[in-house]
């Protein structure tokens, strides 16, 4: 079984993320940017599907600008075997990323897709989603335990309040949620064997896919600063303060 995974290229979960002056987006110039952390999450579970025996190949896959191809390489050093840049300097957003990957499914015919639950960076939550309903393909999105065998796919999806177990046909498509692995750091050797990995860099044209954004990012603030605190002296003072002031008791 083939496997395809896809990864994002965001500002790296450590940077103080910091809202451009104009308000319409966040910082990104000279900002260090990574692997998307759930898409981590998600090579990590391919490579260990392989390690089993229950995968043969792993291609990833990025839609984004030239720089990506630093992605695709973290990928491959952690174990995948091939990558595809779908290239584009436009934003990329999930219906157009969804549609990229269901072309490259078409050309590639893996018996899974594995995604990250969330990109950190737009929290949109979306893409394996719409990607398996733009294939017609079972899904299991926010999966914290996978196991392959006879075809099928046994999934366990974290849910409000407890786990859910469901059995998916294969081909299909998952999310991968924080609990699902904790994924390996990419080894000296293996990131200069990734330097040998063939990457295959297609323009979104030649699938046929046009990525142009179908929505607009009116505004972006930062969160509001939360006011100081005050010291109550008792409880008394303290039910009166939140019944009274902060009225969230009756
Ligand atoms: P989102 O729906 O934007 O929260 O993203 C969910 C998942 O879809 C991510 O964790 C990635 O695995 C995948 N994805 C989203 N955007 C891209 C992209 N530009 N390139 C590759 N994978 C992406």
């Amino acid at each position: 079984m083939k496997i395809l995974c896809a990864v994002k290229r965001v500002v790296d979960y450590n940077v103080k993320i910091r809202v451009k002056t104009d308000q319409t987006g966040v910082e990104t110039a000279n900002v260090k940017f990574s692997m998307n952390p759930f898409d981590e999450i998600a090579v990590e579970e391919a490579v260990r599907l392989k390690e089993s025996g229950a995968a043969t190949e792993i291609v990833v896959v990025a839609v984004g600008p030239t720089a990506a191809q630093e992605t695709l390489r973290t990928a491959l050093a952690m174990g995948a075997d091939r990558a595809i840049l779908v290239q584009t300097d436009l934003e990329t957003q999930p219906l157009g990323v969804a549609k990229a990957l269901k072309a490259i499914v078409a050309k590639e015919a893996p018996g899974l897709v594995i995604v990250g639950k969330q990109a950190i960076d737009d929290d949109c939550n979306q893409t394996g989603q719409m990607l398996a309903a733009l294939l017609g393909w079972g899904q299991g999105a926010f999966a914290s335990k996978i196991a392959a065998a006879n075809g099928e796919l046994t999934v366990t999806r974290e849910v409000d309040g407890g786990m859910e177990t469901i059995a998916l046909p294969l081909p299909a498509v998952v999310t991968a949620d924080l609990r699902l692995n904790e994924p390996r750091y990419a080894t000296l050797p293996n990131i200069m064997k990734a330097k040998k990995k063939p990457l295959e860099i297609v323009a979104p044209d030649a699938l046929g896919v046009d990525l142009t954004p179908r929505l607009t990012v009116l505004k972006v603030e930062e969160p509001p600063t939360r006011s100081a605190g005050v010291k109550v002296p008792d409880v008394a003072t303290l039910v009166a303060k939140l019944k009274n002031e902060a009225k969230v008791i009756p």
